[in-house]
């Protein structure tokens, strides 16, 4: 078990419209998302938020939800990318060869052409070195090199703060992106910059090279050409992953789609960790994958990927998930009879009552005093457990979570700890 704790505010199922097929209306009668739990976490240990997400959950600021994939007309399943066993495609290479090109050479922003030009030196009629995502990935940043390129291309990996230059950039990403011009301050720090993670060391077994994170936790990554801030990717560093949050970017520079750069540079940063001796890294989390949504095949394009069972959370190589979410609105993998055709009854919702002896095993914060002592009761020993609303929030919490992940957070119902 941990030694950070992690405390959790449920708060129950919920529903919102669905982002990926537009708004209701159309052709399909059940435009919208559902979630089968959701909590507002004041503290997660990195350890059991590993866990968490590998149970198909997602975060967006201290909100953690769980998406029903039963009940949502685009069902998202979490992804992963097995890194140390990841070769980039041809475009991919090519997509970071331009890029390198382009900070080198120096090309106006919108000069951008996709030759088949291969960029690695080639000597003679010596064949040109194998391709290295590590070695291709840092051959234009200024810190790794002596060289004086055209631009000076830099990336920051620093923890997750605000600051001016950053809202900045997500403003304008949310104007000429979105066409979102009500975006506040406050509400870019809940979405991108409050986490619940607790930063924890990480424990390398050899000399950490100084561009690697020294701990877990949640990060911004900067991306600045001639300084000045043109993205930024918010990401989790977790035991076993690097995980993707979100990421932002400048409209005037979308022709050198940052964002699948952004992707195969995080592939890097975790097997750079790997290789470093961070031995339980070994994918990059590419958030949620929605078959239905045909933006977000791309997510497809890095291989060998897998996908989250939504039953027994078991991973899935992405060739075999494929027929059954070309054929199914709702895929079950491991059991691909319990795999609902269009809108076909879901079956009962994620409320069903939990056992007692599972309950008494489940804390939740009863009192705490001014000097700091914290005392938790049994969940099924608190004042709210005769209200029924109550006991169907925890089961739906407990369902969402498992009962062994249950038992290692607190719930609490005041955020002040
Ligand atoms: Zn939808």
């Amino acid at each position: 078990m941990t030694s950070f704790i992690s405390v959790v505010s449920p708060t129950g199922p919920g529903s919102s419209m669905c982002g990926y097929c537009g708004p209701p209306g159309g052709r399909s009668q059940s435009r919208s998302s559902h979630n089968t739990a959701g909590f507002v976490a004041s503290q997660l240990s990195c350890e059991i938020y590993q866990k968490i997400i590998d149970r198909g959950w997602r975060r967006s600021g201290t909100y953690c939800y769980k998406p029903d994939l039963k009940r949502s007309c685009c069902p998202s399943y979490t992804i992963k990318l097995d890194i140390l066993e990841f070769k980039p495609s041809k475009s991919q290479r090519k997509l970071i060869n331009r890029w390198n090109r382009f900070v080198l050479r120096g090309n106006r922003i919108d000069d951008v052409t996709m030759d088949n030009a291969d960029t690695s030196s080639k000597k003679g009629f010596s064949k040109a070195p194998p391709f290295s995502l590590v070695h291709s990935i840092h051959a234009s940043e200024s810190l790794f090199s002596d060289e004086k390129f055209a631009r000076t291309f830099e990336t920051t990996l620093e923890r997750s703060v605000f600051t001016p230059e950053k809202y900045s950039l997500f403003e304008r990403y949310q104007n000429e992106i979105h066409h979102d011009n009500d975006t506040t301050s406050s509400g870019f720090k809940r979405f991108l910059v409050e986490s619940p993670l607790e930063y924890e060391p990480i424990p390398y077994t050899k000399r950490r090279p100084r561009h690697l994170p020294s701990h877990y936790g949640s990060y911004h990554q900067l991306y600045r050409v001639d300084g000045e801030l043109i993205a930024m990717a918010v990401v989790d560093i977790l035991p076993n992953c690097v995980s993707s949050v979100y990421f932002i970017y400048d409209k005037k520079w979308e022709k050198h789609s940052l964002g699948k750069l952004s992707a195969l540079r995080e592939a890097c940063l975790a097997n750079e960790m790997h290789d470093a001796g961070a031995l339980g890294m070994n994918a990059l989390y590419l958030a949620f994958y929605i078959h239905s949504c045909q933006k977000m095949r791309y997510k497809a394009d890095y291989s060998p990927s897998y996908l989250v069972d939504p039953e027994e959370f078991t991973w899935h190589p992405m060739e075999a998930c494929i027929p059954l979410l070309d054929k199914y609105r709702y895929a079950c993998f491991t059991h691909p009879e319990h795999s609902l055709e269009g809108s076909r009854d879901p079956g009962p919702e994620s409320g069903q009552p939990v056992p007692d002896d599972v309950l008494c095993e489940i804390s939740i914060i009863d009192s705490m005093q001014d000097d700091g002592v914290v005392t938790v009761v049994p969940i099924n020993s608190s004042t709210s457990w005769k209200r029924r609303d109550f006991r169907e929030e925890v089961y739906s919490h407990i369902n969402g979570l498992g009962v062994d992940l249950s038992k290692d957070i607190i719930l609490s119902y005041s955020m002040i700890i």
